[in-house]
């Protein structure tokens, strides 16, 4: 047993020592990488059932103060957060979906329906947009040839009901643009 009074020394030497006491880890750690590598190894081989539940007890004890920290570290940053995710949209979901500029679409699509109210029109984009969605995604497929005059063609989706977005009529584009005036006459 050590006594109190050595204790005490040794805390104090250590205090009034410490950078040649650390040199002289540095150096003996250098001189004996190996043995300390192979006797780490062997440690974690015999030993990983209490290091996997010393992990857990970490994670578990710090837990609080690591969401903290990230909640910290969110309010801190939000405005490069922000912009950050603005970057990200417009470089790379605008040049991926390029369709979704909502008024360009609404623009292109909407020029043979001038009397249209906004309500009608964004219904419209809605089952158009949920309709290309499907399609792409092969959960409706299209078919080859128009379902009025069976001519093999590139097929237009034709909407009876816009609030049914999945029922629609597959027609060539000449059969489609007739039976639209056909429906905009009716109205
Ligand atoms: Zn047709």
């Amino acid at each position: 047993m050590h006594s109190k009074k050595y204790k005490e020394y040794r805390k104090r030497y250590r205090e009034t020592h410490k950078k040649e006491l650390q040199a002289y880890a540095r150096e003996y750690r250098e001189a004996h990488k190996k043995k300390i590598q192979a006797h780490n190894q062997k440690y974690r081989e015999t030993h990983k059932k209490e290091m996997r539940a010393h992990g857990r007890e970490y994670r578990k004890r710090t837990k609080e103060a690591r969401n903290f920290l990230h909640k910290l570290y969110y309010v801190v940053h939000i405005e490069r957060i922000r912009r950050r995710a603005k970057a990200y949209y417009k470089s790379v979901l605008k040049k991926r979906h390029p369709r979704l500029d909502r008024d360009e679409y609404l623009k292109r699509i909407m020029k043979p329906f001038p009397e249209w109210t906004s309500s009608e029109k964004d219904e419209k984009l809605r089952a158009r947009i949920l309709l290309e969605r499907a399609v792409r995604k092969k959960r409706i497929i299209k078919p080859t040839l128009c379902e009025e005059c069976n001519v093999k063609d590139q097929l237009e989706g034709h909407h009876t009901d816009y609030s049914r977005w999945w029922d629609v009529e597959w027609l060539c584009s000449r059969c489609h643009h007739r039976r639209r005036r056909k429906c905009v006459s009716v109205k």
